[in-house]
């Protein structure tokens, strides 16, 4: 890089489900910008998370894990994961030292080392891993060519995370500055309170239910005095499902909703006064209307 010259560009985050690409972009961006979750394709739609810094711009896209997809909505997440490989400045490839390579691992590896962007392997967890299990992953990458770098990280701990930053700076072709030094995401507020609903919804949910949760923000308007009022459905697949996410005597939703509430109040930087609603949508994963609806498209 050029003393003065600014530099910026795209970065996609991709690996399977759960490997930590979500939180790596909120460590990256030092903000929670993306949701996280224990549950795999938590993320559904491509995000960007911004980092300016004097001398770069970098703007992070992550991804929904790419996964054999089974319904509408999984195949339109795999294809908006599949887009974000275009035209970027370098691509980070997530793995877990946590579970070790899997074949899903090489066989998505096969398919980055065929792209044309530098590609840097990212090994995350290594808070949860041994040393030797993480020596013996470097050594496995190793044997292929095309990677420019490999780096153990722990997303969780930031350990790692600022040497990343470095070293993906030192890929950045001069550029302008796309966005604004103070923005850190391209997600408009209200999205990211849905996800932080979806979240908080995702941590308290078993099976298959997290998988057919869907959040739409009806309505959002502040009052005169500040307050936010929020009303918010829930969508989920089955009256069962609906049951279990109302919870006894509406135990549940009130656990939801009130974890969300300080979240999004954070975010908001104002109080807020959230209302939930939870209706039957069955097979919406596989409606384009209700997929519209929800902004997945
Ligand atoms: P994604 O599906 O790839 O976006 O993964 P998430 O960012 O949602 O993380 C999946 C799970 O892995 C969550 O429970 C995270 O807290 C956890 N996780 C992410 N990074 C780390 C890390 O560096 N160390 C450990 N121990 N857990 C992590
Ligand atoms: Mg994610």
């Amino acid at each position: 890089m050029s003393e003065t010259a600014f530099h910026s560009g795209f970065i996609t985050i991709i690996g399977r489900p759960n490997v930590g690409k979500s939180t790596l972009l909120n460590a990256l961006v030092r903000e929670k910008v993306a949701i996280v979750s224990p549950k795999p394709q938590t993320t559904r739609s491509n995000m960007q998370g911004i980092v300016t810094r004097e001398h770069y711009q970098m703007i992070f896209v992550d991804t929904p894990g790419l996964h054999a997809a089974r319904t509408r909505l999984g195949a339109y997440m795999v294809r908006v994961a599949q887009s974000a490989l275009e035209e970027v400045e370098a691509v980070v490839f997530l793995v877990d030292a946590a579970s070790g390579l899997r074949p899903q691992d090489m066989e998505i590896l096969q398919k980055l080392l065929a792209g044309s962007a530098p590609l840097v392997v990212c090994i995350n967890k290594i808070d949860a891993a041994s040393q030797a299990r993480v020596a013996e992953m470097i050594q496995a990458l190793a044997a292929y060519d095309g990677i420019a770098d490999i780096v153990p990280i722990s997303a969780r701990t930031r350990d790692g995370v600022d040497a990343l930053e470095v070293l993906l700076a030192e890929k950045l072709p001069e550029g302008p500055q796309y966005f604004p030094g103070d923005m850190l995401t391209d997600q408009p507020e209200r999205v990211i309170a849905a996800e932080l609903i979806r979240e908080k919804a995702l941590y308290r949910l078993r099976d298959e239910i997290p998988h057919g949760i869907g959040v739409e923000m009806t309505q959002i308007k502040t009052r005169e005095n500040g307050m936010i009022d929020m009303h918010v459905t829930i969508y989920c697949e089955r009256a069962s499902h609906k049951g279990i996410l109302i919870g006894k005597n509406g135990a549940m939703l009130k656990e939801i909703g009130s974890a969300a509430r300080r979240d999004i109040e954070l975010l908001m930087g104002a109080p807020v006064n959230l209302q939930l609603w939870v209706k039957v949508q069955p097979d919406w994963r596989n409606k384009p209307a209700m997929l519209r609806e929800l902004g997945y498209e």
